[in-house]
């Protein structure tokens, strides 16, 4: 079923990624691969301090890149954090987030909100303190993601669904899903930042 999932381009990685026209969903959803330094200067809701102090996957140049809408990853360290970055209007923004802890859906079959991925087992709630004021009063934005937020490859087919669960069949093509998938994350940025 996800096997006629076509190859990115070398293209998709270059600086021109954004441009592609119609027809061309693949080519202008996928994240181009990021530097430590980019994703620390990118943190919009957290301090500076906690930007730098941030984990950041060690093997950015192993990942795959040509596949990912955006770079999701959980902290080793600590299990109760979370972060991603992804281009949005062409501009890279990265967010903290936290995972308070396992709740009732987590036990049972529940559905990713980026990707509509169901895992039995493999959804989190992740909470991301909303930039500025709002933040610092405490306002957060909450969703149910997938638990290692590997969105991307769900929807490329590229990763096995843990546990029960796993991929309705759909009409959209992976292109147009990758698309909703990074249509539901801008949303969820949106809400952060706003
Ligand atoms: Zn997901």
């Amino acid at each position: 079923m996800s096997e006629a999932w076509p190859r990115a381009g070398k293209a998709a990685a270059g600086d021109n990624f954004l441009a592609g026209g119609p027809g061309s969903g693949l080519a202008s959803s996928v994240v181009k691969p990021l530097t430590e330094p980019e994703i620390r200067a990118a943190f919009v809701n957290c301090s500076k301090g906690e930007a730098k102090r941030a984990s950041i996957p060690r093997d950015l140049s192993g990942q795959p890149w040509e596949d990912l809408d955006f770079l999701g990853w959980r902290d080793p360290q600590s299990p109760e954090r979370a972060y991603l970055a992804a281009e949005i209007d062409g501009k890279l923004v990265a967010i903290v987030l936290r995972c308070p802890g396992p709740g009732p859906l987590q036990k049972k079959t529940s559905m990713c909100s980026f990707c509509l991925t169901s895992h039995s087992g493999g959804v989190t709630l992740m909470v991301a303190p909303r930039t500025g004021q709002a933040g610092q009063q405490g306002n957060t934005v909450g969703d149910y993601l997938c638990t290692d937020l590997a969105c991307s490859l769900y929807v490329r087919g590229k990763k096995a669904v843990r546990g029960l669960g796993g991929r309705r069949a759909e009409r959209l093509t992976p292109e147009e899903q990758a698309e909703r998938l990074m249509a539901n994350l801008t949303a969820f940025i949106v809400k952060v930042t706003g």
